[in-house]
């Protein structure tokens, strides 16, 4: 098969090298272009990139011109990692001149005519982006993935919604300092410490699983009613965000059912075999003291939301700890599994 060529903007950030290291080797896609701010457009990748990934940067990567983000190269799908500060009209420029842009950042994920997509959760929605290329009278069009806290506790609550009926929930995280990108937090307001505030976070939490547990009708989404109040903290962890959730149900069940549900879960990159879907898309852990960043971030290459802790809540019905690799299935990884799918589905012929 051919590959499809791609582009990665914010190619040299924390989510654009997670991009680099996962798109090497990929069945479908081929990066061809690099592209970031002015300070490291017509440098190779090897020098504009502060490279921190536990692998080598890939061979054919290493020497290639990093681009400024302008939409003027051959590539028919565009993977973003922008800072969401520049973000918004990089991205509308690229999907109005008729490329597929698949976003990490918070700008586009709102809006009405925008999918805000987890594969497993809600792959009907991409039926809005006929009507975004009506707006935008391009073949182009943005899709993205949700913030990465959001996509953990997303992913858990599906199959609890559909089976019981989720009324409210809590949700305290405990975010690990990738998630601020590079350079991110000051080591010395990282180590030793605790940082209960992260910009616009718990905004994000509260509103987007909404949208994602939305429902189509027409040309929008009509939000879920579901209560989410949420709590979220910058800790002393690389990668992996940790989150305790209490759930309130409409039926009440009982521990067991939860975990057969959560155990069961799988979704539609499962039953067409997408390159990057993990086998179970949540992994429930016996062991009392899982999960844990350290021990668990990584099964199934990130790509698997680990459940653990379920039981009875004295002020809820349910409660329950999760662990997200938030620059893999949180970002990059949810992005590809975005790209996969879009192919899949046949958007991008
Ligand atoms: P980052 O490490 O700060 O990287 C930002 C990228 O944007 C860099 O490639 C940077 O290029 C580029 N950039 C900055 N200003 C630019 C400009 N004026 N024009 C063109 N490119 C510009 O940030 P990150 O953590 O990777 O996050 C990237 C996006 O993903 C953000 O919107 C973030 O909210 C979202 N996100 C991050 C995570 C995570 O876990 N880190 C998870 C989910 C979503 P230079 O190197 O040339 O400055």
């Amino acid at each position: 098969m051919k590959k499809v060529k791609v582009g990665i903007l914010g190619a040299t950030g924390a989510v654009g090298q997670r991009f680099v290291q996962l798109l090497e080797n990929h069945p479908w896609f081929e990066v061809t272009a690099l592209c970031a701010s002015e300070k490291s457009a017509g440098k190779s990748y090897q020098e504009a990139a502060a490279w921190r990934m536990p692998t080598e940067i890939p061979a054919k990567i290493k020497n290639l011109k990093v681009k400024p983000c302008e939409p003027d190269f051959e590539a028919k799908l565009v993977f973003s990692g922008l800072d969401s500060s520049v973000a918004g009209e990089i991205e509308d420029n690229f999907a109005n001149r008729g490329y597929i842009v698949v976003s990490n950042s918070k700008n586009h994920r709102m809006e009405k005519d925008v999918p805000l997509l987890i594969p497993e959760i809600n792959p009907d929605h991409l039926a809005l982006i006929k009507s975004q290329q009506k707006r935008r009278k391009s073949k182009g069009f943005i899709v993205t993935n949700p913030n990465c806290t959001t996509v953990g506790l997303a992913i858990v609550l599906k199959p609890l919604d559909d089976a019981f009926k989720i009324k409210s929930v809590l949700v305290t995280s405990m975010q690990a300092l990738s998630g601020a990108g590079y350079p991110g937090v000051a080591s010395l307001d990282a180590l030793d410490n605790v940082v209960p505030f992260i910009k616009d976070e718990e905004e994000k939490v509260e509103t987007e699983p909404l949208k994602l547990l939305g429902t189509l009708s027409k040309n929008h989404i009509a939000l879920s009613p579901i209560k989410i109040s949420a709590s979220c903290n910058r800790v002393s962890v690389r990668d992996g965000h940790t989150e305790s959730v209490e759930l309130t149900f409409a039926q009440k069940p009982q521990p067991s059912q939860v975990i057969k549900v959560l155990a069961q879960f799988k979704g539609v990159p499962q039953k067409m075999g997408l390159p990057s879907a993990p086998r179970n898309p949540i992994l429930v852990a016996e062991d009392e003291s899982r999960p844990q960043p350290v021990l668990d971030r990584d099964i199934n290459n990130g790509m698997s939301v680990t459940v653990g802790r379920i039981r009875k809540s004295n002020v809820a019905d349910i409660k329950l700890t999760l662990l997200v690799h938030n620059t893999i299935r949180g970002a990059a990884g949810a992005a590809i599994l975005n790209g996969e799918l879009l192919k899949a589905k046949e958007f991008l012929s």
